[in-house]
């Protein structure tokens, strides 16, 4: 173990270069640049290394066309053994660069013991560890049993179709081929990821009458239907969700209950096109919609999810004529959550300790990623996140990530395969 562990300090430089490779194809999600680019780095790398190497289009996935194909790369390594397989999936698209950078965002500089750039923590940095650590692990232990796969997959940044749900959907991830999975997310070195809450986005739409605007009383206004709904929601609903809390171990606190964010929110005339200089039209509106994104927990049902905020429009209704309205759902994750004691977690976990000399906090993530579809189009329930980075950092401008921390969780990630493939 301890020849193990010193292997990956020596591929220090490795990773580094690794690292700054990958951020410096600008993979950014929308519109899905360059994902055929850094698949090939990715296979070229490996495959020079006896890695059987896969690249799979997402064809007709959403997102996908021919001028932004969705490109994802899928490489493996037979032990010489039978036994399980190991497969760590990343995801290579990174989110727009924005402003507020002292960096390049796609130059990758290194300095001060980190790699700056766009996708440097979210998750190019992690991708970087799997990848090197499987190599270490490979070099060290040629007589392993069972498989190793690494992939590098699209979309995430924008729900995965035309990555991991794609490639679960053609059985990449079905449980007769693959056993144990890690997604090296910025969770931060020293956590395991067991899952995230569940997602309920839908759209509300309050309806009204058109009228001339200096007789309203002839009209019918959508949008303070829409306000009797918000005051409604203020009074009844966000109490509500605010009393529910989980037994999941979510971080950060704040996302230890039921919670609903308004998205957006429109009605009456739409915004007029800038260097517009006329004045508004004098009109009531007929029509006013508010997105809603709601966040679940494992403990509650989605039917119990959209019933109550059926219920909160009938109490609307109650008080108000002529109220009318509709609610139309847009998308749904069911929440998730590996178990403590599933293979996977616990040899994690034995391999922080170890590294870390300390034991490893299990979190949940408010947010969803990729694991929602290995659970549910793969059937995989053998699936964290653990990765190196600061997930506060994700998205944000003068991203980085420590090398210390790519070395010491690709320590773990060696550690958990020599655990669980010799
Ligand atoms: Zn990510």
């Amino acid at each position: 173990m301890d020849r193990l562990l010193a292997e990956i300090e020596n591929r220090r430089d490795d990773l580094i270069s690794c690292t700054q490779e990958l951020i410096r194809i600008p993979t950014l999600n929308p519109p899905g640049r360059h994902y055929r680019d850094i698949c090939a780095l990715v296979g070229e790398r490996m495959g020079a290394q006896g890695w059987k190497v896969e690249m799979v289009r997402a064809e007709g996935a959403l997102g996908d066309s021919d001028r932004y194909p969705r490109w994802n790369v899928i490489c493996r390594i037979e032990g010489q053994r039978t036994g399980e397989c190991v497969h760590f999936n990343s995801h290579h698209d990174v989110v727009a660069v924005g402003d507020g950078w002292t960096k390049d965002p796609f130059g990758a500089e290194h300095s001060e013991g980190r790699v700056w750039g766009r996708g440097a923590c979210d998750m190019k940095g992690g991708l970087a560890t799997s990848i090197v650590a499987a190599e270490a692990f490979v070099a060290l232990h040629p007589d392993f049993a069972g498989a190793i796969e690494i992939s590098a997959t699209a979309d995430e940044e924008s729900g995965g179709f035309g990555g991991v749900a794609y490639l679960a959907g053609k059985g990449f991830f079905d449980p007769a081929r693959v056993q144990h999975v890690i997604i090296p997310e910025p969770l931060n070195k020293d956590r395991i990821c067991l899952g995230h809450r569940g997602v309920w986005w839908a759209e509300i739409e309050t309806k009204g009458h058109i009228a001339h605007g200096s007789m309203p009383f002839l009209g019918d206004c959508a949008v303070r239907h829409m306000g009797a709904v918000l005051e409604e929601m203020e009074e009844t609903l966000f109490p509500l969700l605010a009393g529910k809390r989980t037994e999941m171990p979510v971080v950060p606190d704040g996302a230890k209950q039921s919670t609903l964010n308004i998205n957006s929110i429109h009605g009456g005339e739409p915004v007029q096109e800038e260097g517009y200089t006329g004045l508004p039209s004098a009109c009531v509106p007929d029509r006013c919609t508010l997105t809603i994104d709601r966040r679940f927990l494992i403990e509650e049902d989605i039917a119990e999810v959209k019933r109550e905020v059926a219920q909160m429009m009938e109490r609307v209704r109650e008080r108000r004529p002529d109220f009318r309205y509709e609610i139309r759902d847009l998308f749904e994750v069911q929440p998730t959550m590996t178990a403590e004691d599933a293979p996977v977690v616990l040899t994690v976990q034995a391999a922080v300790e170890e590294v870390m000399g300390k034991s490893a906090e299990f979190v949940v993530s408010p947010g969803t990623y990729d694991q929602k579809h290995i659970d549910r189009i793969g059937r995989l329930k053998n699936c964290i996140a653990y990765g190196p980075g600061v997930l506060d950092l994700a998205h944000q401008p003068d991203e980085w990530i420590g090398v210390d921390d790519m070395v010491d969780s690709g320590k773990v990630m060696a550690l958990a395969l020599a655990r669980l493939l010799t």
